[in-house]
C-alpha cells in the first residue's frame, strides 16, 4: 500500500519570479501595442484568443492521463472521480469559452436620450485587464487552477499561475503541458512554490487583478497584500456549508438525501469547498436519518480499508487535525459496519466515512470547516433558532443545502439565510452548471466566475461615448457664463 505523495516539487527561485511578473506585464503591453497596428484588431484579438483556449484544450486533452496519474499519486483520487470532476469538466468549459467568446467581446450598445447623450453614441466593451496572479488550491489542483486561467485568457490577459504545493506531481504535469502548449512566450507562466514564493508574488504589487481559491484565513493575507497596490482581488473561499433537512421533507425521501449528501461530504474525503459541512436534522425526522444514515453507509462502503477507492487526506497535517477534532467530538460516531484501518492508517492519511449525531454548536467539530470525510449531526427543533444560530457562528457560508418540501419553508430558509450558492434537493453539482456564477459572499469570498461569469470577472468593462461636433447648440447650457437667462430656462 503506497503512502501518500513524497515528491519534492521544484519551486521557482525568488529571483526568477522577479523576471516572470516583469515578463508577464511587459508580454501583455506588446501584444496591445501589435495589436494596436492592425486594420482591424478586434478581429485579430479575437483569433489570438480562440487560439489561445485551443491550445489550452489539447494541452489537456493531450495530457489527461498524465493529470490523473498524477492525481492519484498525490492523493489517491480514483480516475472516475479526476475525468468527472476535474478533465472533463475543465475541457467541456474551455470549448464552452471558445464559443460564447464573439458576442462576449462584441461592445454592447447603451442608449441614453437625454440631452448630452441623444446624437452621441455609447458603448460598452470589455477589455482586458493586463497581468493576472492565479493562486490555487489543493483540492481540485487542475480544475481550480486551468479554469480561471482558461477565463483569464479568454479575456485576452497573461497570466502568472501559482498550483499548489500540496499536489506535486500534478503541478509538474500542469507545468509540462503549459510550457509546451505553444502559447506565445510570457501569455502564460507557472510559478511553483510555497508560502515564500506566494509572498514574493503578492509583494511586488505589480498585478491587475489577482484571483485567489484558497482557505478565508491565507484569503485574508492575500487581500490585504493586494490592497497594499490597489490591485483588486477575487476571493473563492471556504467555510461551513450547512444542511437542512427539515420537518416538512417526506421521509419516504430520507435515503435518497442521504445518498446525495454523502455523495458531497465523502466524495474526494470531503475536501470539497462545497462539501456539506454538517447537516441540521428536525427533531421529527431524526432517528429515521440516523438509521438511515447507517444504511447508506454500508451501502456505499461494504468493505472499507485502506485498498479501498477512497481520496486520501492531502497530507499528514490535515489527518492528525481531523482526527483530533473526531478524538475529541462528544458525539456519537457511526462508520460502515466492515471498515478496517490498520495501524498505518496515520501514514496513509485515510479516514474512513464518519457521521458523527448527538452534537452541539460547541463541539470540537463546529469549530472549523471540516474539510474531511466526517458529516456531524446537529438535531434541532426551532428552525428560525437554528439559522440564528448559523448566522451567529458562520455568517454567510459559500452555499447551503435545503431538503424539504415545503415551497413556503425552502423560501423562509432562502429569505433569512445568505450564501454564496444554494441548492433545494442534492449537493455539489451546481458547480457543474455552465454559466451560472459561482462565488462566495461576506466571509466566503467575493467574486464570480464560471462561464461568461469568468469572462466578465478577468475584463473591465469601459464605457466608451461618442459625441459629435455639430450638436453644440443643443449644450450651450453647461459652458459658462451662467445668467439669468440660462438659469430662467
Ligand atoms: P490554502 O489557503 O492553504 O492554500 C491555497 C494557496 O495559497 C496555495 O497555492 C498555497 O501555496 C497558498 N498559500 C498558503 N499559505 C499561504 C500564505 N501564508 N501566504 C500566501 N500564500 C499561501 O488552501 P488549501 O488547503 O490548498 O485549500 C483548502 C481551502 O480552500 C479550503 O478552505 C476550501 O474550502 C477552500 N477552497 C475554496 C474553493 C472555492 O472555489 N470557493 C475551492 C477549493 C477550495
Amino acid at each position: 500500500m503506497s503512502k501518500i505523495s513524497t515528491m519534492n516539487l521544484h519551486y521557482t527561485s525568488l529571483s526568477e519570479i522577479d523576471e516572470k511578473v516583469q515578463i508577464s506585464k511587459t508580454f501583455f503591453f506588446e501584444k496591445q501595442l501589435k495589436l494596436s497596428h492592425e486594420s482591424n484588431p478586434r478581429k485579430k484579438d479575437l483569433e489570438f484568443r480562440k487560439l489561445q483556449l485551443k491550445r489550452l484544450y489539447y494541452a489537456v486533452k493531450d495530457h489527461e492521463e498524465e493529470l490523473i496519474d498524477a492525481m492519484y499519486q498525490d492523493f489517491h483520487r480514483t480516475k472516475l472521480e479526476s475525468v468527472l470532476s476535474e478533465t472533463t469538466k475543465l475541457m467541456n468549459d474551455i470549448l464552452h469559452l471558445i464559443e460564447i467568446l464573439p458576442k462576449m467581446m462584441k461592445p454592447q450598445k447603451v442608449s441614453d436620450s437625454s440631452p448630452p447623450f441623444m446624437f452621441g453614441k455609447t458603448v460598452v466593451e470589455k477589455i482586458s485587464r493586463g497581468s493576472i496572479l492565479i493562486i490555487s488550491p489543493f483540492n481540485f489542483p487542475v480544475l481550480l487552477a486551468l479554469g480561471p486561467l482558461a477565463a483569464a485568457l479568454a479575456a485576452g490577459n497573461t497570466v502568472v499561475l501559482k498550483p499548489s504545493e500540496l499536489t506535486p506531481h500534478t503541478a509538474t504535469i500542469m507545468e509540462k503541458l503549459l510550457t509546451t502548449a505553444g502559447f506565445p512566450n510570457g501569455l502564460v507562466q507557472v510559478v511553483q512554490g510555497a508560502i515564500d514564493e506566494t509572498t514574493k508574488l503578492l509583494d511586488c504589487g505589480k498585478f491587475d487583478l489577482i484571483f485567489y481559491t484558497g482557505s478565508p484565513r491565507v484569503g485574508s493575507v492575500v487581500a490585504e497584500k493586494a490592497a497594499k497596490s490597489l490591485t483588486p482581488c477575487v476571493l473563492e473561499l471556504g467555510g461551513k456549508s450547512p444542511t437542512f433537512i427539515t420537518e416538512n421533507f417526506k421521509t419516504s425521501n430520507i435515503k435518497t438525501a442521504l445518498k446525495r449528501i454523502f455523495f458531497g461530504a465523502f466524495g474526494n474525503s470531503g475536501q470539497i469547498c462545497v462539501s456539506p459541512d454538517y447537516l441540521l436534522v428536525h427533531t421529527s425526522v431524526h432517528s429515521k436519518v440516523i438509521e438511515e444514515c447507517k444504511e447508506v453507509l454500508n451501502e456505499f462502503y461494504p468493505n472499507f480499508n485502506e485498498t479501498t477507492d477512497f481520496t486520501r487526506m492531502i497530507q499528514e497535517r490535515a489527518y492528525k487535525n481531523a482526527t483530533e477534532s473526531l478524538n475529541s467530538t462528544n458525539g456519537c460516531k457511526i462508520l460502515p459496519l466492515n471498515t478496517s484501518i490498520g495501524p498505518n492508517a496515520s501514514e496513509l492519511c485515510i479516514i474512513p466515512p464518519t457521521v458523527v449525531y448527538n452534537i452541539d454548536w460547541n463541539d470540537s467539530l463546529m469549530k472549523q470547516e471540516n474539510f474531511a470525510p466526517i458529516l456531524p449531526i446537529i438535531e434541532y427543533n426551532d428552525l428560525d433558532e437554528t439559522i440564528n444560530k448559523i448566522i451567529q457562528e458562520h455568517d454567510t457560508p459559500l452555499v447551503q443545502y435545503i431538503f424539504s418540501d415545503s415551497t413556503t419553508e425552502i423560501e423562509h430558509i432562502l429569505t433569512r439565510l445568505r450564501s454564496g450558492g444554494c441548492i433545494v434537493g442534492d449537493t455539489v453539482v451546481h458547480v457543474g452548471i455552465t454559466d451560472a456564477p459561482f462565488g462566495g459572499i461576506g466571509n466566503s469570498g467575493y467574486g464570480t466566475y464560471g462561464g461568461f461569469h469568468g469572462f466578465n470577472t478577468f475584463s473591465h468593462e469601459r464605457t466608451i461615448f461618442k459625441q459629435p461636433y455639430w450638436n453644440d447648440f443643443t449644450l450651450f447650457m453647461r459652458y459658462p457664463p451662467i445668467n439669468s437667462q440660462k438659469e430662467k430656462l
